[in-house]
């Protein structure tokens, strides 16, 4: 698991969390604290580690870390078989893998 800070995304629904602060305790870099509402907030964004601590031992599963790249997926809209298909085309027929036009599917 990559270490570095700056890489990750880090997602807290509220209506989940109760404010028992084992995410903040738990965060070595202090990334995380309470809020005037009594709930967890991040604070230093940039200081996560991506350790995935937070999530691993909130009880309600109300925190989620994530890599920040994982949002460009949707802005670029291609599913991971397809940008597979991009950088693999088929040797023979110099088609992409998941071309429809390829005709060298073994079922047909
Ligand atoms: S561990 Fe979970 S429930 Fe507790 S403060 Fe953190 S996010 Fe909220
Ligand atoms: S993953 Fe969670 S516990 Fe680890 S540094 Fe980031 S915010 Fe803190």
């Amino acid at each position: 698991m990559a270490k570095s800070k700056g890489q990750t995304e880090i997602i807290i629904f509220p209506d989940w969390c109760k404010g028992c602060a084992i995410c903040v305790s738990f965060c070595p870099a202090k990334v995380l604290a309470l809020n005037e509402a009594g709930k967890s907030s991040v604070v230093a964004l940039e200081e996560c580690i991506n350790c995935g601590f937070c999530e691993l031992h909130c009880p309600d599963f109300a925190i989620m870390v994530r890599p920040r790249q994982a949002q460009n997926r949707r802005k670029n809209d291609v599913a991971p078989s397809e940008s597979a298909s991009v950088e693999a085309p088929d040797k023979a027929t110099g088609a992409a893998a998941g071309d429809p036009s390829n005709d060298n599917d073994p079922k047909s």
